[in-house]
């Protein structure tokens, strides 16, 4: 790379008008993790008048890939997408965090541990000539909340025309895309095309892997012919087969990033839960377009802990304390774990595990 982009030109001569949007420069207070730092130390690495090494490679993994920014943003600069190519740039030049490394090389590993953790569900569930509709879980919900695959697939069989087969041998490959494995996201996503060929219909109920395989793989060119749906898309014209159901007060709705901004996926969760919640939905004052990160996307998890965990905290004290009936449902198992994880007291529950107990 010698020429700067011209998002990372925008980004860099920019009266930082993004700035208040971003929670990573929130939480951090620091000028070189806003959105402008980030382009410009990029801006600077392109044209190779800051020399590439860790400390510069680390903000370049500050970035939540929430796309908060852009909504405020008058040229739809896209930073986490500029953001990738210096992380490539880091990783290929072994000045990766060390965490991002180790997320790339460990990712066989880890699509082996995702099918071993739901290896009791796969029985009678694999894709035949006459499946029709086929679950996507996603490696964050097999491993971290395989009673949730299991409770989409009793949704889906309950919802759905035929059983649905379960497709647990895959990662979308976002993990390599976050740590900056470009080719090792191409093959992954390659890999997944050939896997998921023929199916009509796929339910990917994590929004990041529906936005990997809706725009970041089409961006690659590697179109998936099924039609994709998250699970509050499959389960809007199916709402009579659940009962209404208290959670004993309001349930503030949290937009998922990849869900909201990235796929423009706002209003099937809100139509499914008000159908089928007896006591409704409210909203985060900031929700929608302007909704805040929960602090799980880009990496960040991995790469700095403690501003995820800042980031979640800064969400929630948007509603300030629990008051003991309210509780918030989200859609993305990511979501949930980091906002259920900051201690707030505040219950925290997927869409899933909403339908799977409303089930009639
Ligand atoms: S994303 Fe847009 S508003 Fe933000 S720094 Fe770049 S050019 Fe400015
Ligand atoms: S995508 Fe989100 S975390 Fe990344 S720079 Fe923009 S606002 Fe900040």
């Amino acid at each position: 790379m010698s020429t700067p982009s011209k998002a990372l030109r925008y980004c860099a001569f920019c009266p930082k008008l993004c700035r208040f949007a971003c929670p990573v420069s929130a939480v951090q207070a620091r000028e070189t993790v806003t959105p402008w730092g980030k382009q410009t130390i990029l801006h600077e690495l392109v044209r190779q008048t800051l020399a590439l090494d860790e400390s510069a490679a680390r903000p370049l993994y500050a970035c939540l890939e929430c796309h908060a920014c852009r909504t405020y943003c008058d040229h739809g600069i896209d930073v986490p997408a500029s953001l990738r190519q210096g992380r490539a740039l880091a990783l290929r030049h072994q000045v990766a965090p060390r965490a991002a490394a180790a997320l790339a090389a460990g990712f066989a590993d880890r699509q082996r541990r995702m099918q071993g953790a739901v290896a009791g569900l796969t029985s009678g569930r694999a894709v035949g000539p006459e499946t029709k509709v086929a679950l996507f879980p996603g490696c964050a919900a097999c491993l971290e909340r395989p009673a949730d695959v299991a409770a989409t697939l009793r949704v889906l069989d309950a919802c759905g025309d035929g059983p649905p087969a379960l497709v647990a041998d895959y990662c979308c490959g976002l993990p390599l895309l976050q740590a900056g494995d470009e080719a090792g996201f191409l093959a992954t996503a390659r890999r997944v095309r050939r896997a998921l060929s023929g199916l009509e219909t796929i339910v990917v109920p994590d929004p990041g892997c529906l936005h990997a395989m809706r725009v970041l793989y089409v961006e690659r060119g590697v179109k998936i012919e099924a039609r994709l749906l998250h699970l509050s898309e499959f389960v809007l014209p199916a709402l009579g087969r659940f009962r209404r159901l208290s959670l004993g007060g309001p349930a503030f709705y949290h937009d998922p990033c990849h869900l909201g901004r990235d796929l423009g996926v706002y209003d099937a969760p809100r139509d499914v839960l008000a159908r089928v919640l007896v006591d409704g939905l409210a909203e985060f004052p900031r929700h929608r377009e302007r909704a805040d990160c929960c602090g799980g996307g880009g990496g960040v998890p991995d790469t700095d802990p403690e501003t995820a965990r800042a980031a979640a905290r800064r969400r929630l004290e948007e509603l300030g304390p629990p008051d003991g009936a309210a509780s918030i449902v989200t859609a993305c198992p990511t979501c949930r774990r980091l906002l259920a994880g900051t201690g707030s007291g505040w219950q925290v529950r997927d869409l899933v595990e909403i339908l799977g107990e409303a089930l009639l």
